[in-house]
């Protein structure tokens, strides 16, 4: 496997004070999709009370089924940015092609690619020539080292800040949505320098297990968690069974020792 991404020391990225890939786990926050200004002001207000320090919001959504919810496009953006600045904190969301990442690029601090385009390769290419941090989530069935070389798409573009995200593999077992694999924390440190996050919501598909999935994650050597999290669950237009309650990702936090700064 000849990475560029191979190296001895381990890179961080710093984005406006926040480090990923330092000694700090970083805690991402937020519901899967941006839904309206009150729900993303109650969820930015969840998340920097508990000490996370990024807000995450879907407005371009890759949905399974095109009858499913696709995002609230532009609109959504807004709020997400809005309720991020009114509460410091920095926020990602997620593209999906070219114009979805034109419409966010100049708004948003990091830009996720989804499982499902992992190997999108053109967006891969268009995320090496922009200069802000990408989260690369790992695709639904996809190898450690095709999830390396996705990376890499980014990296040889010219993009030097990716951050990897474990989110589930399918495999045969229909307990959970996906399987969460916690080895490729390990490995895939191992073969790049590149700062691993790990979103527990998206593997286990259900709440109950995101306290442990986040424990077992920081214990395997994650930088970070990505965890949904919606003011009000039972109403969220997606993935509202594996989101948790704000009084749960407060705890949560709060046994992870993740420290809110006073403000
Ligand atoms: C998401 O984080 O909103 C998402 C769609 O996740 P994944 O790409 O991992 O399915
Ligand atoms: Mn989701």
């Amino acid at each position: 496997l000849k990475l560029a991404g191979l190296k001895s020391e381990r890179s961080s990225i710093d984005i406006n004070g926040v480090t990923l890939g330092g000694k700090e786990v970083i805690l991402i926050g937020g519901p899967c999709a941006v839904e309206s200004s009150i729900q993303m002001s109650q969820a930015a207000e969840t998340v920097r009370k508990a000490g996370g320090k990024i807000l995450r919001g879907g407005v371009f959504k890759p949905r399974t089924s095109p009858y499913s919810f696709q995002g609230l496009g532009r609109e959504g953006l807004n709020y997400l940015v809005q309720a991020a600045s009114e509460q410091g904190l920095l926020c990602v969301t997620e593209v999906i092609d070219a114009p979805s990442l034109e419409v966010v690029i100049d708004e948003i601090d990091i830009i996720q690619i989804g499982a499902r385009n992992m190997q999108n390769f053109e967006l891969l290419k268009l995320a090496g020539k922009i200069k802000k941090p990408v989260i690369l989530k790992r695709g639904l069935s996809a190898t450690i080292e095709e999830w390396l070389l996705a990376a890499e798409y980014i990296l040889s573009a010219g993009n030097p800040n990716v951050i990897l995200c474990e989110r589930g593999i399918r495999t045969y077992e229909p307990s959970t949505r996906n399987t969460l694999d916690l080895s490729a924390v390990g490995v895939a440190k191992e073969l790049s320098h590149l700062p691993v996050i790990v979103d527990p919501s998206h593997a286990a598909g259900r709440r109950d297990l995101i306290s442990s999935l986040s424990k077992a994650a920081i214990a395997s050597g994650a930088d970070g968690l990505l965890i949904e999290m919606h003011p009000n669950p039972a109403e969220a237009v997606s993935d509202g069974p594996q989101s948790l309650h704000p009084e749960e990702f407060a705890q949560l936090a709060g046994e992870l020792g993740i420290v809110a700064n006073a403000v």
